[in-house]
């Protein structure tokens, strides 16, 4: 490591580099839940340049490097195992919107709440949101494919990234910043690097497309008497609101009790096995309400819903908002949850749920905390399990009764969160052997030695 750390600072100068003995927690530590990681050497660059510097002399010497993004991620993608941590968080700020292109050139540093603010100050919208938006980096939402609240409207990160700047493991820069909507010319290289989870390269800049502002933004929080109600009331508002129907966010009643336990108050009276979260965003101030109320009442009347609050103002959307993102509040109340985000059709996941949550109880006990939540609207499920007292969980039987059943209803062990270190040997669960042969292929070809987030997405 004193090779490695003398050859970085002779290319980067003494400040960019720092041991890695002493470096604060949050270049050591995600949201995984994983105990914290050892770094090497902590290197922050501050340019395409220096990231190539870095990567050619960690290359020359088959020395290996872990990119860090806001390290908000849950799978332990970024958690160091004795490496240099290459933080990309000097590489911040906007470069260029471009108003009649609709488009945001912008640095893989910035904040994702500081993208979408800009975005929004141009007449436009972000459409990528998450709970972590605050800190999270765009480098680690494209190298995540991040996916979040909006994906049944908008799509995950992929469907933003229209162009990349990439440093590849031997320091080679693509810079691939494209921003057209149309562009067929030869191999679209910007796919191997979203959601790869820097495994095949370092993302240093992007070209995002950018929405048109949406002229309404309203919310409604729902309480629901069944499973069956929830899917009715997606199908309905799916149909009745069309695009405007932007995030539909299904949380089980242990959930709730969570989010009350946390402090933060339910928009509805009472409790109910299912809440609901709609979000409607779209650019008729006229008919936008109206269909959203008249939709709801409807599912009133079936009784599919028992009881519902519409929200009145901006300030109202935001506190039903707060239920949802109170999941960030769950670890100060239970320490460290072990969490997944699994995917599936939603026409299994009554069945699916019910058989996890049956066979969890039986392994754990009935003292055992289970959260289902997820953006159901787009099939993806969170669960987080603990113990109240931070008793430790037999993991390897607990991501056995949750990953086994989805290979055979079409399901995948990450819907967004990726695969990291904690999902890398249930890859298999729901990836077939041939598709993780290519995967090696790849990532031999991109990384020869191997130094790109070694042990990280692909199985040992
Ligand atoms: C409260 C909360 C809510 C969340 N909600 C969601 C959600 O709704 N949807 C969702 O998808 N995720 C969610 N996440 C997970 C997380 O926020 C996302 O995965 C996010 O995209 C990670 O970004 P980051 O900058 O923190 O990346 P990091 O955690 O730093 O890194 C994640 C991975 O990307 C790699 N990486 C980071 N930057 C780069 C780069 N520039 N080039 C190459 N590789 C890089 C790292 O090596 C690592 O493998 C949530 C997390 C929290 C804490």
């Amino acid at each position: 490591m004193r090779e490695v750390a003398e050859a970085l600072r002779a290319e980067l100068g003494a400040g960019a580099v720092t041991a890695g003995d002493g470096l604060p927690a949050r270049y050591l530590i995600d949201w995984s839940g994983l105990p914290p990681g050892r770094a090497g050497l902590l290197v922050r660059p501050a340019s395409t340049e220096e990231v190539a510097k870095v990567l050619a002399a960690c290359h020359r010497l088959g020395q290996p490097v872990v990119p860090q993004g806001g390290m908000t991620g849950i799978s332990g993608g970024g958690r160091p195992g004795g490496e240099v941590v290459l933080s990309l968080e000097r590489l911040r700020g906007i470069e260029e919107i471009d108003p009649v292109g609709a488009t945001m050139q912008v640095w893989a540093g910035t904040p994702l709440e500081e993208a979408q603010n800009a975005a929004e100050a141009a007449g436009f919208l972000l459409p990528l949101d998450l709970g972590a938006r605050g800190s999270c980096l765009i480098g680690g939402n494209v190298a995540t494919n991040a996916g979040g609240n909006r994906v049944i409207r908008h799509g995950m990160s992929r469907a933003m990234v229209l162009g990349l700047e990439a440093v590849l493991a031997d320091g080679t820069v693509i810079t691939s910043l494209n921003r057209l909507l149309k562009n067929n010319a030869g191999y679209d290289l910007k796919q191997l690097f979203i959601g790869s989870e820097g495994t095949l390269g370092v993302v240093t800049r992007a070209v995002l497309r950018l929405e048109p502002k949406p002229l309404t933004h309203t919310a409604a929080f729902l309480g629901l008497p069944s499973f069956a109600a929830v899917v009715e009331t997606l199908t309905t508002l799916r149909s009745a609101l069309g695009p405007s129907l932007t995030a539909f966010e299904a949380m089980w009643r242990p959930y709730g009790d969570a989010v009350v336990e946390a402090g933060v108050a339910l928009p509805v009276e009472g409790r109910h096995p299912f809440y609901v979260l709609v979000e409607q965003q779209g650019i008729d101030p006229e008919r936008d309400p109206e269909r959203l109320e008249a939709a709801l009442g409807g599912l009133m009347e079936r009784g599919l819903v028992l009881d519902g609050a519409l929200a009145r103002s901006l300030a109202d959307v935001r506190a039903f908002w707060r239920v949802r993102d109170a999941v960030a509040e769950f670890p100060r109340l239970y320490g460290a949850l072990h969490a997944f985000d699994v995917g599936l059709p939603v026409r299994h996941m009554e069945a699916y749920t019910e058989a996890v949550t049956k066979g969890l109880r039986a392994l754990l006990g009935d003292d055992a905390i289970l959260l289902w939540f997820g953006h159901l609207g787009d099939g993806n499920l969170h669960l987080n399990v603990g113990y109240r007292d931070g008793r430790p969980l037999p993991h390897e039987a607990v991501d056995d009764r949750v990953y086994a059943p989805l290979g055979a209803i079409g399901g995948t062990v990450t819907a967004e969160h990726g695969v990291g270190t904690m999902k890398r040997d249930h890859l298999g669960a729901t990836r077939s052997e041939a598709e993780i042969d290519l995967m090696r292929r790849l990532k031999a070809m991109l990384d020869p030695k191997g130094i790109l987030n070694p042990g990280k997405v692909l199985p040992s």
